[in-house]
């Protein structure tokens, strides 16, 4: 995240060399979420609220969204082809909006974004191990032994790993509940793949424990409640 100095982010906003921030502090004319700043090398980060000689320089919310992400939207800020996730919020601040764990072209569900990149680098951190849950629709009937294999694991030549264990459930003869911990490229594509099966919907259900409303429709979002936002740190 955007960690850094006082001094510095001073003097780069107002446009002046460090030595009079230094003089500005020296006055207590600076101020960091309401504590007046007394030394030069005091860190700041984007949701620090700053106050220069009675002016605010910063002040920014953390926001934390939840898309039902349609078919056909790009999960990304911005894209020359395509509508993207972050085009469907409309009317809100998108400064350093970013989306926390993308989903292909074609997958529908639960998207989350936000501005808050140390929230979303812990919901995507490998060591969190947060469990994505998706409901999968597949061109061919589901066989009993698909659930050893993804209990398994899988190797993947490309990367050269092997995936970590993930539950896989029948719900029909061609639909499954699958579970992973992690999220490689097109990863159940590609097991599913394995079989020679292709995935013909993906849909994903819950990140942790923040499960996609089933009031919104495709396109739709809202806010997470404080509550949500808690579950992943
Ligand atoms: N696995 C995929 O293949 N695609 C997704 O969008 C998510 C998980």
């Amino acid at each position: 995240s955007k960690r850094g100095r006082i001094d510095t982010f001073i003097a780069k906003h107002q446009q002046i060399p460090k030595k009079s921030v230094r003089n500005m502090i020296v006055q207590g004319e600076i101020m960091i979420d309401g504590q007046l700043v007394m030394s030069p090398d005091e860190q700041i980060d984007e949701f620090s609220f700053i106050v220069c000689q009675g002016q605010v320089l910063q002040q920014r919310q953390a926001v934390y969204w939840m898309l039902h992400k349609p078919q056909g939207v790009v999960s990304a800020t911005m894209d020359k082809q395509h509508q993207t996730a972050v085009d469907l919020l409309v009317g809100i601040d998108k400064d350093l909006l970013h989306i926390a764990g993308r989903l292909d072209l074609n997958s529908t569900g639960l998207l989350l974004i936000t501005n808050d990149a140390k929230w979303s680098q812990a919901l995507m951190s490998p060591d969190n191990k947060v469990t994505k849950r998706y409901l999968v629709t597949l061109a061919n009937p589901i066989d009993e032994d698909y659930i050893k294999v993804f209990a398994e694991g899988m190797w993947f030549e490309y990367e050269g790993i092997t995936t970590a264990p993930a539950k896989l459930e029948i719900l029909s003869p061609i639909q499954a509940m699958v579970e992973l911990n992690e999220g490689k490229y097109h990863q159940i594509k590609r097991m599913f793949g394995r079989f020679q099966n292709p995935v013909i919907g993906l849909h994903r259900i819950a990140i942790g424990d923040i499960k996609l409303d089933t009031d919104l429709q495709p396109g739709q979002y809202r806010q997470l409640t404080k509550t949500e936002v808690l579950s992943i740190i």
